[in-house]
């Protein structure tokens, strides 16, 4: 089992702020309420707020040691348990002093033993991280019965996207086959991708472009879904396909190309869409995830995602509108999405009343040809228009802004949530907007909410 935490920007600077006051070199401490996500391979812990100790709650403060009164952790760890979230305790070392102390691990013994004593959360676990520097934490997790692992990885998800595996990174794996990325970006460049898991969702125009972008850079394992099979329509635009294989799931050709490449990726696919919560769940792997799908209600389920797990979502489109062979207008689309910047129904891109008909359409197809022939709700769209060098752009404007954000190549200020590739004219717009208050998204609570018993509290596709 691999255990991660995952942090907002904003919640690590603050955290970092309280630690590490100007001046002051005795320890300090702070608290995190965090969602949980649990699947085969990882249990991650999802910050949802931090919580400062205050000096006045500190028994004993030096640069060596710490003790904490319980009239400071027992309301945070009431909240936990009414708020069905994870107890984390965390405090700051001195310079060059990385991990735990013995002295630490007598405190927490006990301060955990308290945590699983009060906190009723299921399937809950607590932890504690240690930091001697603002960009070295250190944790550990506490199980139920006094044994302790360590924490594998720290993402930090914001303007930049920020990881600090146990141990660095390794930086004996072989960089031959990269060697030109590697000048590009420096020599941490590939050892950080070979680390991190990328959903692709839809295999696609956009899909399969950006699939074999992640592949040839180096990404150590990719999950890609798509629930269609390969059209003959598509062999067009489909990166990895070929005629003799209309008929194959769109998925497997992708895994199948990653094969052929030979750069040792790890993919999964999955050959149904994410409207099944058995599907989606799986993203819960992911570092973050491109969504190149072209449904409102598969695009719906990914926004909803990036707030709730606290992943970031890079969605992509095209559209060309064009009427008898005259097109009037080719935008791509690239939108970022995670919790507090405006979502897709903020900026518009979908609706609800799309998503409505979308869901109508594919659960009770026979209602909503009804609802059709009475008028309440629009003909279906026919196929759309597609062409790949369209496709192609746009996948790679969405793989050099992923690239952005692991390494501020624009410059660590560059945080733009969208870019219209305007084709037709030859320009990038990069839109503004803001999180519309009327919007679900505005609703901080559901920020890292993590697992629950109605995954993402939305329908599902019976599976
Ligand atoms: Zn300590
Ligand atoms: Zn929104």
């Amino acid at each position: 089992m691999r255990y991660t935490i995952t942090f907002l920007e904003k919640q690590y600077q603050h955290l970092v702020a309280q630690l590490f006051p100007a001046g002051l070199r005795a320890e300090r401490a702070a608290f995190l309420l965090c969602g949980i996500s649990r699947t085969e391979e990882e249990t991650r812990l999802i910050v949802r707020e931090t919580i400062p100790v205050l000096d006045s709650e500190l028994l004993e403060q030096s640069s060596h040691h710490l003790s904490i009164a319980a009239s400071s952790f027992l309301p945070v760890m009431k909240r936990a348990d009414q708020e069905n979230a994870s107890f984390v305790f965390v405090h700051s070392h001195p310079p060059g002093v990385t991990d735990h102390s013995q002295q630490d691990e007598l405190e927490e013994r006990g301060l955990f033993r308290t945590a699983y004593n009060r906190i009723d959360t299921p399937n809950s676990i607590h932890a504690s991280l240690v930091f001697s520097d603002p960009q070295l934490p250190r944790g550990r997790v506490w199980l139920d019965g006094g044994s302790y692992e360590s924490i594998d990885l720290v993402r930090v998800i914001g303007p930049r996207f920020r990881f600090y595996p146990r141990g660095g990174f390794d930086r004996s794996i072989d960089t031959s086959f990269h060697d030109r990325e590697v000048r590009a970006f420096g020599a941490d460049i590939l050892p950080l991708l070979k680390g991190l898991t990328i959903g692709v969702v839809g295999a696609g125009g956009t899909g399969s472009s950006v699939f074999e972008q992640l592949v040839r850079l180096g990404v150590g394992r990719i999950l890609i879904a798509d629930g269609q099979d390969l059209e003959s329509s598509n062999v067009s635009r489909v990166y990895g396909s070929a005629v003799n294989d209309v008929g194959m799931e769109k998925s497997a050709l992708a895994s199948r190309m990653a094969r052929q490449i030979g750069l040792g990726t790890v993919v999964k696919h999955l050959s149904k869409p994410i409207t099944y919560a058995s599907v989606m769940k799986c993203f819960r792997d992911c570092d973050a995830i491109f969504g190149c799908t072209d449904d409102a209600w598969g695009r719906s389920v990914l926004t909803r995602f990036s707030i709730e797990y606290c992943v970031p979502v890079i969605d992509l489109g095209v559209k060309i509108e064009s009427k008898n062979g005259k097109i009037s207008a080719i935008p791509g689309r690239i939108t970022t999405l995670m919790p507090g910047k405006p979502c897709l129904y903020c900026r518009q891109q979908i609706t609800a009343e799309d998503v409505q008909q979308q869901i109508l359409q594919e659960l009770s197809p026979k209602e909503a040809e009804q609802q059709r022939r009475d008028g309440y709700i629009p003909e279906l769209p026919g196929a759309e228009p597609a062409v790949i060098p369209f496709t192609t752009a746009t996948a790679a404007f969405a793989v050099a802004e992923f690239l952005q954000r692991l390494t501020g190549f624009k410059g660590d200020d560059y945080d733009l949530g969208e870019l219209i590739l305007r084709f037709d004219e030859t320009v990038v717009r990069t839109p503004g907007a803001l999180v519309d208050p009327t919007c679900f998204c505005s609703d901080s609570s559901l920020t890292a909410k993590g697992d629950r018993v109605r995954f993402l509290d939305q329908t599902w596709r019976p599976e």
